[in-house]
């Protein structure tokens, strides 16, 4: 039978969970014959069963673990309609959430679209592409974004560590437009982000939900917002009542993205942006004695890869403890991961170690992830990525 797209061949009796919706090959799982090998990275390809049954479209490299991501079934042509056809379901979905064009529009295979996340800030598009297969279609794909929503700028950050699996350099250029700071609204208030030189796309979305329900604690309260980068958790509970807040974050143009959207929000005054390495911040201040009713820990991932589990473990237990030592009788404790290496079951019990060692008695009140823009791939847990738990101390 002839297909589309090259063939490549799943091993005899390999292909279960592809069979299930799964959307990624294993190198294993696939005939490395030698035309297959010598196919280049990100190639479209068709996959087939050993028995040459055709199970879908996607592309395939050779240099990855993830052999094939697949992105449509047998015979599908990858073209910009295609990805036009994606874009505006993606799109389809936010608008049904959301009231304003702020939010990740996106979100890889839990998209449809392994390999490619897009960051919607009004009419800028910050997009992140981490596989050979979507670099080869950058040119289609960017079509495509300007058929459906025309961003007046589209920014590529391909500067993903990721990448280097896929055998992909790192780029980070403007494809259309001007960058620089743009608002972000979020939550009823504006921030400030960096498209072209911030963290990630320059901004977090998927904390927003968890964001609105630390604001709705800390009315009237003492918080403090350790990794604050640019003042998404603290700015928002100011806002909406809290007393005031620390913000402590080692990236000092971070901080000053955040004083920034403190002052645009009028509330400046009541909150203090501080540089400074969050575990010693931390155990300086429980030294001191001071107390805040409310944490709230959003670190960088302590599990970059699997094999640094019991180390990253360990990071999690002791800023759960050292964070719960700082919060105020009765007050509350916000601790996430954003690791995708981190399981969940095994962050909660690393928080409640921590959580024990500071001598607390802990309710959890909430297990939560990302927001709804960062919507999950029912057959990947991996794409489950954050961890947001908040517990309340006696
Ligand atoms: N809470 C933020 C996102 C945090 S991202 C939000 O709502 O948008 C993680 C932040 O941790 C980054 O801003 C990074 O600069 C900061 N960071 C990383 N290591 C740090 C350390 N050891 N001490 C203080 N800040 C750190």
């Amino acid at each position: 039978m002839t297909t589309r797209f090259p063939l490549v061949k799943l091993r005899p009796k390999e292909g279960r969970r592809v069979r299930a919706g799964a959307p990624w090959v294993f190198s294993n799982e696939i005939e490395m014959d030698g035309p297959t090998k010598a196919l280049a990275p990100g190639t479209l390809v068709s996959l087939a069963d050993a028995g040459g049954i055709v199970l879908g479209t996607g592309y395939f490299n050779p240099k990855s673990l993830i052999a094939v991501r697949l992105l449509a079934g047998p015979n599908a042509a990858l073209d910009q309609a295609f990805f036009v056809g994606k874009i505006r379901r993606a799109l389809n979905l936010r608008e049904q959430l959301f009231t304003s064009p702020f939010y990740r529009l996106v979100h890889a295979e839990g998209d449809g679209l392994p390999g490619l996340v897009a960051d919607r800030f009004g009419d800028t598009l910050v997009v992140q592409i981490t596989t050979a297969g979507i670099e080869n279609l950058t040119e289609t794909i960017l079509a495509a974004f300007d058929e459906v929503i025309a961003p007046r700028t589209i920014v590529l950050r391909n500067d993903a560590a990721s990448r280097a699996l896929e055998g992909l350099g790192l780029d980070t250029r403007i494809a259309k437009g001007e960058a620089g700071r743009v608002t972000v609204e979020e939550n009823g208030i504006r921030y400030f982000a960096d498209a072209a030189g911030g963290q990630k796309s320059g901004w977090y979305y998927d904390q927003r939900e968890n964001r609105a329900f630390m604001a709705r604690l800390a009315n009237g309260k003492t918080v403090l917002d350790a990794y604050s980068y640019t003042g998404g958790f603290g700015i928002l509970a100011v806002a909406q009542g809290a007393r005031d807040v620390v913000a402590i974050d080692s990236s000092e143009p971070a901080l000053d993205v955040a004083r920034a959207a403190a002052d645009e929000n009028n509330v400046g005054a009541s909150c203090h942006f501080v540089k400074g390495e969050v575990f010693a911040e931390l155990e300086r201040r429980a030294a001191a004695n001071e107390r805040f009713d409310v944490v709230i820990c959003d670190p960088p991932p302590f599990v970059r890869a699997r094999k640094d589990l019991e180390p990253g473990a360990k990071a999690y237990r002791k800023l759960a403890r050292l964070a719960a030592q700082l919060v105020s009788p009765g007050g509350f404790l916000f601790l996430a991961s954003c690791s995708h290496n981190m399981p969940r079951d095994r962050f909660g019990i690393e928080n409640a170690a921590g959580i024990a060692r500071a001598w607390r008695f802990a309710s959890e009140i909430r297990d939560a992830g990302a927001g709804p823009d960062h919507p999950v791939h029912p057959n990947l847990p991996e794409t489950a990525y954050l961890k947001a738990m908040v517990y309340a101390l006696d």
